[in-house]
């Protein structure tokens, strides 16, 4: 079968491996639609842990071909999801019930062969079945978005208030699409680029807002009722955007850090403002417990609202490239033909 194998050194390539079998507990798939996204350049960059050399492709939707001895909860021919994670089980937060922080984590993808290949193993447990009449391009975005969903868990918010969300790339998108459904309002995107800010308010965001025009904290303090946000999220990961984001903060506020921001990035922040504001700021990281609440959400959040942009595997190159210039809301590799 055909692969595309990141060869580390910040090399890509489409290679010859040999046709998976699926053993006990196992099924044999067809990835349909997967996607790409900001963690599969940090790998080829070098600035996330990889194992090459290995089949990339961590948010797969894919197709039950062949079952292994054992299996009961799939049957051929249905859609799945894959929980790109495979957890030791017998570390300390494995057997806490925070498995997502097992230092002995591997993910499909990026330390184990992924998605963008012709044909793909997965043990049952991580394939989560997709309802009925799911479009590949949707099924696969069930994997970020069971880490907003966990990100939302995290936050706390609850209905009836505003929302900051800051960054509207895909991540963003998903995450005001959710805070719609959590009856969140008014939620307010703020994005530099018009193309998103479109994107954002498409996605159910009250107002879209551009972070460098003149008037941007007067236009977010009437928005926030002139007190400031219960609830902010940077979804960009940068100490940038948290420098704007914290004293847009309501007394009392959740601020989220969803981004992921670059490990020597540094955060300024008032000690006082904390104490004297009752600030809460949390972490959030993949998706515990979540991925089955994604599929089970993921057709009834508009994500069709997006843009996608679909590529071969011998198309690669340039997939990476419309995915580093943002040329689409969502880029897509679809291993095995046309999805549309
Ligand atoms: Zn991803
Ligand atoms: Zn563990």
């Amino acid at each position: 079968m055909k692969a595309v194998r990141y060869l580390g050194d910040h090399k890509v390539a489409v290679q010859e491996l040999p046709d998976p079998v699926a053993g006990p507990g196992e099924v044999l798939l067809k990835p349909l639609a997967v996607g790409v996204c900001g963690t599969d350049l940090h790998i080829l960059e070098g600035a996330y842990a990889s194992n090459p050399p290995v089949t990339l492709g961590h948010e797969v939707c894919a197709e039950v071909v062949g079952l292994g001895e054992g299996v009961t909860t799939l049957e051929v021919g249905d859609l799945i999801t894959m929980e790109p994670h495979y957890y030791c089980g017998v570390c300390v937060y494995c057997q806490t019930g925070k498995p997502h922080m097992c230092p002995n984590r591997k993910a499909p993808g990026v330390h184990l062969d992924g998605g963008m290949a012709e044909f793909l193993v997965l043990p049952e447990t991580i394939a989560y079945k997709l309802p009925a009449g799911t479009s590949p391009e949707i099924g696969s975005m069930a994997e970020p978005l069971a880490c907003a969903v966990h990100g939302m868990d995290r936050l706390q918010a609850t209905s009836g208030r505003p929302i900051a969300i800051f960054g509207a790339g895909p991540a963003g998108s998903i995450l005001i699409a959710l805070a719609r459904k959590a009856g969140l309002t008014p939620i307010v995107a703020v994005e530099m680029r018009e193309q998103r800010r479109d994107l954002a308010l498409r996605m159910g965001a009250d107002a879209a807002l551009d972070p460098t025009a003149s008037d941007f904290t007067e236009r977010m303090m009437e928005l926030s009722g002139g007190v400031g946000f219960p609830y902010l999220i940077d979804a960009v990961g940068s100490s940038r955007v948290l420098d704007q984001a914290i004293p847009l903060a309501s007394r009392g506020a959740n601020i989220l850090i969803f981004g992921v921001a670059r490990p020597d990035d540094r955060l300024t922040v008032s000690p006082n403002e904390i104490y004297a504001k009752e600030l809460t700021i949390l972490g959030t990281a993949l998706n515990p417990f979540t991925h089955r609440r994604a599929a089970n959400i993921v057709n009834h959040l508009g994500l069709d609202n997006f843009e996608f942009g679909y590529f071969s595997m011998d198309q690669i190159e340039d997939a990476l490239q419309a995915q580093r210039d943002g040329t689409f809301d969502k880029v897509f590799i679809t291993p095995n033909g046309a999805v549309s």
